[in-house]
């Protein structure tokens, strides 16, 4: 039973909602609800005040003329999904592979998954490794914060109490270089244990970023072999070596350890980079 009395606003602009924030300092935004409503329920959270982002249009999916993807903060997971042309394959793949079940992925938006800032999920990894720009309206105005600044510690970002997140812009840059994406987890319902994205900007480059298993998303950058074309053993040993010996802070919960965590971090980071290679390999044949 909610044990709060809270009421429940609905605004249909920006501008009503973030007065709405602003005015009443227990106020809090509400997007799918899928965590909050538990946290009412269970009376960890209890907010005089809920601003619901559904009639802001925070539900569209927009590509720019320079190829920019722009994502309301409202867009559910399944609308990722089916928006698969239009969307970064990466998001589009991290989307379709979010356990919970339809229910979880018909409600839950993708702007409640980055201001959560759970460490042991996907969201902040993907939209690190997309260098996403995340754009935050409050009463001091309009403001885009890097997503690898947003994600400050584990349930814990860089938006002010009262700002409310509208949007997400991926570059067009990110959007087309062959990626790889792992997620490890316990079952099929569970959260990820660890997860890795890897994006190749070059034939020279990968840019891994590790989540889940680390309190925010970590970004390593590897040289690479242009001719490579898979890692072999030894470099599989190199590059699990390498994440071990350059992370030093590792996430634990309920359902992993530090040590097990960082065991198989190594492990997604392996196989998201030869998936990347996979895809490499694949758009250099198409051309
Ligand atoms: C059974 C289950 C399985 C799951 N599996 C996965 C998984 O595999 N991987 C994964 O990554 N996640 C997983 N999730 C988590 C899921 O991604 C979150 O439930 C979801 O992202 C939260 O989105 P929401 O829109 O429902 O957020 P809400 O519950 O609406 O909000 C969450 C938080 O974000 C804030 N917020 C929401 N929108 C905004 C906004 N626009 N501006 C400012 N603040 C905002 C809220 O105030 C609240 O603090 C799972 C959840 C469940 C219940």
């Amino acid at each position: 039973m909610i044990g709060t009395r809270t009421v429940y606003h609905e605004p249909t602009d920006i501008a009503a909602a973030v007065d709405l924030l602003a005015a009443n300092s227990t106020a809090m935004v509400i997007g799918g609800g899928t965590i909050t409503m538990p946290r009412l329920s269970d009376g960890q959270w209890h907010p005089e005040h809920l601003v619901d982002t559904t009639a802001l249009g925070l539900d569209r999916i927009h590509v720019e003329y320079d190829g920019t993807v722009t994502i309301g903060a409202a867009v559910t997971y399944s609308k990722l999904s089916a928006a698969a042309s239009a969307v970064p394959g990466l998001l589009g793949l991290v989307a379709s592979g979010i356990t919970g079940g339809p229910q979880i992925r018909n409600q839950a938006t993708i702007g409640g998954a980055a201001c959560y800032a759970n460490p042991a999920s996907d969201i902040p990894t993907a939209l690190v490794a997309l260098d996403a720009r995340l754009t935050l309206h409050g009463h001091q105005g309009v403001r885009t914060v890097a997503a690898s600044d947003f994600f400050q510690a584990p349930f814990r970002t860089s938006a002010h109490r009262a700002e409310l997140l509208t949007g997400i812009a991926i570059p067009a840059g990110a959007t087309a270089n062959p990626f790889g994406y792992i997620k490890l987890k316990r079952s099929e319902s569970s959260w990820p244990l660890a997860v890795c994205a890897a994006r190749l900007p070059d034939p020279t480059r990968c840019t891994l970023v590790i989540g889940a298993a680390t309190p925010t998303p970590i970004t390593i950058d590897l040289a690479l072999d242009p001719e490579i074309e898979h890692l072999a053993p030894e470099q599989t040993a190199a590059v699990r070596d390498h994440i071990d010996a350059t992370i030093d802070t590792w996430w634990f919960d309920e359902l992993g350890t530090a040590a097990y965590r960082r065991h198989i971090a190594g492990v997604a980071a392996t196989r998201a980079l030869d998936q990347a290679l996979r895809r490499a390999r694949a758009q250099g044949g198409d051309q």
